[in-house]
């Protein structure tokens, strides 16, 4: 009898708790087209957290174009979007630059996205293009078959001929920015910012951070706005970087000798053991995100 009755509950307490695949966060985020009716607020980290007001950056402005506007990625905190209006209005001071091309910022309410970046989660990063602006009048379509330049050397140890002083004049612009937390760059862009630099470049300098890919586009990452209580800066800060003076050293040529061409070490005796699937940006459900993140989903 008790035996019938465990076979029984066992049969319908499987039947009442299907398994149901929990959807992925950025399923959820990425279906949004519009922005959450909410005061501005980022919320979490960088790479993992959400966008509370977000706005979007207009997709022409006197100064800039939003490129890529089927994905729908250009919007960001205020701040953000009051950045890239300075930033671009100084670019369009430059020789042959009439302003600046911006990539992607964030979704309507950020949130990990579906394709490409780790990042861009709390409306205050964005990519911007390589490539001077000539004309600030490309259409749509031309905004989705435009590409953006490198402006790195094939062997990724140097610039190439497309890197001009008016980028450096623009990414300096941005690291002396009081808003801005830090700009990634190809290693190499830093290394031709480093041979120009004198010593009272070297506070903004270690702003600009050398990282993998970034030879087609700069990525700035803006500080916390005041306010945003749940944002949370990223660790080491800048100014403790600073301690260890501009970050033309060291670290930086790593970047184009051992990053590159990793010495050879002797094969280990034993196979290791495959280290785990780190979890990225895409597998986040929304259990992996500030709880504050599911009202940014459910508002208006
Ligand atoms: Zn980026």
């Amino acid at each position: 009898m008790v035996r019938a009755l465990i076979t029984l509950c066992l049969t319908i307490c499987a039947l009442a708790t299907p398994v149901v695949a929990e959807t992925k966060a950025n399923t959820l985020f990425g279906a949004k087209a519009d922005g959450s009716n909410q005061p501005p607020h980022a919320i979490g980290t960088y790479a993992k957290g959400c966008g509370a007001g977000l706005v979007q950056l207009p997709e022409t402005g006197p100064t800039w174009q939003a490129m890529r506007l089927s994905r729908n990625r250009n919007w960001g905190h205020p701040e953000m979007i009051s950045f890239l209006e300075r930033l671009s209005a100084q670019a369009a001071t430059q020789p042959g630059w009439k302003g600046l091309y911006i990539g992607d910022i964030s979704q309507p309410r950020g949130g990990p996205m579906v394709s490409g970046h780790q990042s861009h989660q709390i409306g205050l990063d964005a990519d911007i293009w390589m490539l001077p602006p000539k004309r600030l009048n490309l259409s749509r379509k031309d905004r989705e078959n435009l590409s953006s330049i490198s402006v790195r050397s094939k062997d990724q140890t140097a610039v190439n001929g497309n890197f001009t002083a008016a980028h450096i004049e623009i990414i300096k612009a941005a690291a002396l920015d009081p808003a801005v937390d830090r700009i990634f760059v190809t290693p190499p862009v830093k290394i031709e910012m480093c041979k120009t630099a004198t010593r009272k470049d070297k506070k903004w300098l270690q702003k600009v951070r050398p990282l993998y890919g970034h030879h087609y586009h700069f990525h700035v990452r803006l500080k916390c706005p005041d306010g945003s209580r749940l944002c949370q800066t990223q660790k080491p800060t800048v100014a403790e970087l600073s301690k260890n003076g501009d970050g033309c050293d060291e670290t930086l040529n790593w970047w184009v000798t051992d990053y590159l061409n990793p010495p050879k070490v002797a094969a280990p005796a034993k196979p290791a053991k495959p280290a785990p699937k780190k979890r990225g940006a895409r597998d986040y459900t929304m259990d992996d995100l500030p709880k504050q993140c599911a009202k940014v989903l459910a508002a208006q």
